[in-house]
């Protein structure tokens, strides 16, 4: 998989560009001020972009959408249950005195049952990799995770926004954090994850699954 990581100041969050080599489609997750850098990686690898996936809504991860889907002309997803701080976005950057840019609208939520019927189209998929949506609230209500899958190939590569770090997990004192619903998603849906399973987080370095369940002080 092509996997393509952009953060720039003041947040230093990433944003990412994930590609199939095979067929050259792919998706963008989280753009924010990086926008710029993650249109580009897409442009230099030769990336048809199908889907812009945002892992939740705070302004950090969201900044970048409205250069993002008109560069792209393509749908912006989000977990319903952040639509109401998508909406505030521009009060959130306020909270942080910074100027921040309204929002094109969430085209389409994610949808959480059971899969696709069969015979109908992975609306997620890029060439021959799956994301899988889960939810993870508890950093705030509608954050998810993305776990992406090659077909014939059982191993997940996570993209979990800013619920788990390398070394630490996201922090639950914004509007509609938990600290024991944080907890509980880690637990039970990132660590259902084999140890050698690669986490990207919304900020900082990458590390596994193994790593966080064996070293991370808040989940030992
Ligand atoms: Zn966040
Ligand atoms: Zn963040």
């Amino acid at each position: 998989m092509i996997i393509e990581r952009r953060a720039v100041e003041p947040f230093y969050k990433n944003g990412f560009v994930l590609g199939c080599e095979e067929t050259r489609q792919g998706v963008i997750i989280d753009p924010g001020d990086e926008v710029q850098g993650l249109l580009a990686a897409a442009r230099q690898h030769g990336l048809s972009i199908g889907n812009i996936l945002l892992t939740h809504a705070h302004l950090d991860h969201v900044t970048g959408v409205g250069a993002a889907k008109k560069a792209l002309a393509v749908p912006v997803w989000l977990h319903r249950d952040d639509n109401f701080l998508y909406e505030r976005v521009v009060e959130q950057g306020q909270m942080f005195g910074l100027r921040v840019e309204s929002q094109p609208p969430i085209d389409r939520f994610y949808d959480l049952s059971t899969g696709i019927e069969a015979g109908k189209e992975d609306p997620l998929r890029f060439g021959r990799y799956r994301v899988k949506v889960l939810h993870t609230p508890g950093h705030c209500p509608g954050g998810v995770c993305l776990a992406v899958s090659k077909d014939g190939d059982d191993r997940h590569t996570l993209f979990v926004g800013d619920t788990l770090f390398a070394g630490s997990i996201g922090r639950t004192d914004l509007p509609g954090g938990n600290l024991e619903t944080l907890l509980r998603s880690i637990r039970e849906v990132l660590f259902q994850f084999p140890d050698d399973t690669v986490v990207w987080s919304g900020h900082g370095e990458q590390t596994t699954i193994g790593q966080e369940r064996r070293t991370n002080p808040f989940l030992t």
